[in-house]
């Protein structure tokens, strides 16, 4: 089944308190498409580069059977360029830099051959940018998918939620909810933010997994406990490469087949935490993959032999 992926193509420099990069290669776009690259034979990727944004990059992505016929790359522009540091927990950061660069007006361009996707998953990039992409789309995928972060909220709240209301999944974390709803418990702020107009919700936890809100249901999924998280940028949007790569490659996004898909992209991210930048991610083989999989599913699997009374 065919997927659409936008999202920043980038460079960044990190500072965790293992190390620091000089200008690395990130990006929501590029996580995305390494990590549901797996998963689906081929993509299409909708997003905008400097021509400072290296051919070998490029060729990498190509490599992985990602489609760049949508990827603009602007003369005598630069590249966006994103910079945060860590703190000891690991779990949260500040942005030091943001340079929009060629973000700052981008205008999406959808070729005729991405028309009539089935998948659509809008990576982080600014929220009007995300809803011109659903606009100039011909037919309504199955599913759309969104990730957004605290950035969009603090300056474009109101255009984040004139996109909400178009699309079917929103995947944001735990201080990001609580900032989109205003509610400090996230079963609250769920509820809100689905009357927003994601019928399906989740929230990623960090290291402490992750939750899937659909109606009445909720699906917890854990994260595996790491002995080193080396790298914690794109966990986010390789967890929703690898969401949205599974649903795609199944063809079915039914709440049961969601939880394969969060434990799918889970197992992504925790490979993305263990080096710097995208590295982890350009090379995995399917049996490293498969068997990062089934970590995951003997961590919650026990057998309940006797109940109270
Ligand atoms: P994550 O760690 O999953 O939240 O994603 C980190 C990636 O998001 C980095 O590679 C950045 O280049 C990218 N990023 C950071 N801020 C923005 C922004 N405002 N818009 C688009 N992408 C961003």
């Amino acid at each position: 089944m065919s997927l659409l992926t936008v999202g920043s193509v980038a460079f960044d420099a990190i500072e965790t308190p293992f190390g620091k990069t000089d200008k690395i290669i990130g990006g929501a776009g590029t996580y995305i498409a390494f990590s549901s690259s797996y998963f689906v034979p081929t993509q299409n990727i909708v997003s905008v580069v400097g021509n400072d944004f290296p051919q070998e990059m490029l060729d990498k992505l190509k490599g992985r059977g990602v489609n760049l016929e949508g990827l603009q790359i602007k003369q005598g522009e630069k590249t966006f360029f994103w910079s945060g540091r860590y703190h000891n927990d690991m779990n949260s950061r500040d942005t030091l830099v943001t340079e929009l660069n060629v973000l700052e007006h981008f205008d999406p361009i959808i070729p005729a051959s991405y028309q009539g996707a089935d998948y659509v998953l809008l990576g982080n990039l600014s929220p009007q940018v995300q809803k011109t992409v659903i606009e100039r789309l011909d037919t309504r995928p199955k599913l759309v998918a969104m990730d957004t972060m605290n950035f969009w909220m603090d300056i474009a709240m109101d255009a984040l939620k004139e996109t909400l209301k178009l699309v079917d999944v929103l995947i944001i974390n735990d201080e990001e909810a609580r900032q989109l709803s205003g509610e400090y418990s996230l079963v609250k702020a769920a509820k809100k933010i689905r009357e927003m107009g994601p019928t399906y919700l989740i929230i990623k936890k960090g290291e402490h997994g992750a939750l899937l809100f659909h109606g009445e249901q909720v699906f917890f999924a854990p994260a595996l406990p790491l002995e080193e998280v080396f790298d914690p940028t794109g966990a986010g949007d390789t967890f929703a490469g690898g969401f949205m790569g599974y649903i795609a490659s199944t063809d079915d996004y039914s709440f049961e087949n969601m939880k394969r898909a969060i434990i799918t992209g889970s197992a992504m991210a925790s490979f993305c935490v263990e080096e710097f930048g995208t590295n982890k991610l350009e090379n995995l083989t399917k049996s490293e993959i498969e068997e990062r999989i089934q970590s995951f599913v003997r961590l919650t699997d026990f057998d309940m032999v006797q109940t109270v009374g």
